[in-house]
């Protein structure tokens, strides 16, 4: 089962501006083919599927793990296109709707996902970049270990793939910067799985990363995430189970060679993460609604009632 923490895994910082068609941009990393609603459901069916778990479990720790990271992902993404839809932090949310017969939402029509506004007031959806639905057609869930930690490596580099050129489309700090520790991790799944099949087949995979062939010492916002040593960790994402993933990512195994030096550990629990933005309302879209005080105040009430 699954246990929710009311964080994000990084801080993002807030948009410089509000920037619709870079949220259309980051929806690649969502819903796309290799965007995380796959790396998701791949490992998270993979995990339900597996067979021979207690037999096999270092590899089955592995696949659950990185399953539950994975939907942090889908959430930190998510909050950064949620975020580039509807721009920079207020303190205060707008207090009157105003006129909404003076086209307040003129702009609106020639976004690039003009249903991300028209439908879903600002919000994410697993859709591409195009708008196109994520399926179910992007799982794969074979019951064969090497065949499905293949699938995984090829995944994690082709997503690499698709984060870097997402990346080279963005100047707002927060896509950037959701690329960049996305980037990290992905490199460290894709590490992982790598370290996964050469325990099984013995052919040293981990030899052909990067792929492709960008070192992460060559993005800025990768740096601090490189210093503070994410690239040697995976985190169990779990009060005790999954430590047995420390056969595979561990064990004397060493950071990629073109990475900061270091021993692989894998760390119980979870990273510290960082806050969730409050996402300002806009009455005159009636997000939350056009008038929300009164739903303020019910709110307000509640609350109290619960402590
Ligand atoms: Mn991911
Ligand atoms: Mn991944």
């Amino acid at each position: 089962m699954f246990m929710r923490v009311n964080k994000l895994q990084i801080d993002l910082p807030a948009p410089k501006t509000m920037d619709p068609n870079a949220g259309a941009a980051l929806q690649e990393l969502l819903g796309g083919k290799y965007g995380e609603m796959s790396t998701l459901n791949n490992y998270m069916f993979q995990s339900f599927n597996f067979r021979s778990k207690e037999k096999l479990r270092p590899f089955y720790s592995l696949v659950a793990s990185i399953t539950a990271e994975e939907l942090g992902h889908v959430e930190l993404v998510s909050n950064g296109v949620a975020m580039l839809n509807n721009g920079p932090d207020s303190d205060a949310d707008e207090e009157d709707g105003g006129d909404i017969s003076d086209v307040p939402f003129e702009d609106m029509k020639d976004i690039r996902l003009a249903a991300a506004f028209l439908a879903n007031g600002g919000g994410a959806t697993p859709s591409n970049s195009g708008g196109i639905p994520w399926n179910n057609d992007f799982v794969t869930t074979t019951g064969n270990v090497v065949v499905d930690l293949l699938h995984n490596f090829h995944l994690e580099c082709g997503a690499r793939l698709h984060k870097l050129r997402v990346y080279e489309t963005l100047s707002d700090p927060t896509g950037r910067e959701v690329c960049g520790y996305l980037l990290v991790r992905g490199s460290v799944h894709a590490h992982a799985y790598a370290l996964a099949l050469k325990k099984i087949t013995g052919v040293d995979i981990e030899k052909m990363l990067p792929t492709p062939n960008i070192p992460l010492g060559r993005i800025p916002e990768c740096q601090k995430y490189l210093d503070e040593g994410s690239h040697r960790r995976l985190y169990t994402f779990s009060p005790e189970d999954y430590t047995e993933m420390a056969g595979i990512w561990g064990n004397g195994e060493m950071a990629l060679p073109t990475d900061p030096p270091g021993e692989l550990e894998v760390v119980d629990g979870m990273p510290e993460g960082g806050k969730i933005h409050q996402l300002t309302g806009v009455p005159s879209a009636f997000t939350p609604d056009y008038a929300p005080e009164e739903m303020f105040e019910i709110a307000t009430k509640l609350y109290k009632a619960s402590r």
